[in-house]
C-alpha cells in the first residue's frame, strides 16, 4: 500500500522532499500558498492545491486528518510555521516533521508536539565542516548533542594494522560498527580485520572521542 504524505511549503527544502517523495512513488499531497509554486508540481505530486496552511477550515477540507505523515517546510515565517503545526497536532496527525529556522523555533515545535524537527542549514553546515576539516571525513551524521555517526577514510598510520591491534573501543571510547571496501560492506567487522587502502570506516561515538579517533589516527598532518 503506498503512503501518504503531505507537504506544506514549496521552497527548496520541501521542493526536493516532494520531488524525492513522488520519485519514490509514495501519494504527496503538495500544499502551498504561492500559485507558482503549486503550478511547479502539479506534474510532480500526486497533488498540488493553492491553500494557507495556518487556516484550519481549507486543511481540513483537504483531508489532511487522513495523511499519515505531515511535512511543515516553512522556511522564512516563523508565525505561520507554528500556527499550521499547532493545528496539525489538533488535528490528530501521527507524524509531524517540521523545518526549523533557528533554535528558538525548534525549541517551539517540540513544546507543541512536532514529532521531529530538522535543521538542514545547520545539520548541512556541521557536515561541510567536518569534510573541510578533512577529506578524509566523508559524513557526519548527528544522533544527539553529543553523540555522531562518522564515515571516514582509512588513515595512513591505519593500513596494515588490525581492529584489535588500534583497539579503538578501549583507546578512543568510540566503535567501528562497520568497514565499508567499494560495494562490500563488513558489518561488525572482527577484531582481526586488517585495515588496507580503500576502506571506509563507519564510526559511532560521543564527539569528543571521536574528534581525538579522528585526530590521532584518520586526519593526516
Ligand atoms: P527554502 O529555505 O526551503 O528554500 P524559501 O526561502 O524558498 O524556502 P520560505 O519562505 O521558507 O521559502 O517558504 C517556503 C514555502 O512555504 C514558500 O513556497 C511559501 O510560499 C510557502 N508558504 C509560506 N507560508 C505559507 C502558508 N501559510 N501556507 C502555505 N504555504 C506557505
Amino acid at each position: 500500500m503506498k503512503r501518504e504524505f503531505a507537504v506544506i511549503g514549496l521552497g527548496r527544502f520541501g521542493g526536493s522532499i516532494c520531488r524525492e517523495l513522488s520519485m519514490e512513488g509514495m501519494e504527496v499531497l503538495a500544499i502551498d500558498n504561492n500559485e507558482d509554486r503549486i503550478n511547479e508540481f502539479k506534474n510532480i505530486a500526486s497533488h498540488a492545491v493553492i491553500a494557507d496552511s495556518t487556516d484550519e477550515a481549507s486543511l481540513k477540507e483537504l483531508g489532511i486528518k487522513n495523511i499519515d505523515h505531515v511535512i511543515v517546510a516553512i522556511g522564512d515565517d516563523i508565525q505561520a510555521s507554528i500556527l499550521t503545526t499547532v493545528i496539525l497536532t489538533d488535528l490528530g496527525i501521527k507524524k509531524i516533521t517540521v523545518k526549523a529556522q533557528n533554535d528558538y523555533h525548534e525549541k517551539i515545535l517540540n513544546k507543541i508536539g512536532a514529532n521531529q524537527v530538522v535543521h538542514p542549514e545547520r545539520d548541512m553546515g556541521k557536515r561541510i565542516a567536518h569534510n573541510i576539516i578533512s577529506n578524509n571525513i566523508l559524513d557526519y551524521l548527528e544522533l544527539s548533542d553529543d553523540h555522531s555517526i562518522v564515515e571516514v577514510k582509512v588513515g595512513n598510520k591505519m593500513l596494515g594494522r588490525t581492529l584489535a591491534d588500534l583497539d579503538i573501543r578501549a583507546n578512543y571510547g568510540c566503535n567501528v560498527v562497520a568497514v565499508k571496501q567499494g560495494k562490500d560492506i563488513n558489518v561488525s567487522p572482527s577484531a582481526d580485520h586488517s585495515f588496507s587502502e580503500g576502506d571506509v570506516l563507519i564510526v559511532i561515538g560521543a564527539d569528543k572521542d571521536i574528534s581525538r579517533f579522528e585526530k590521532h589516527l584518520v586526519i593526516e598532518d
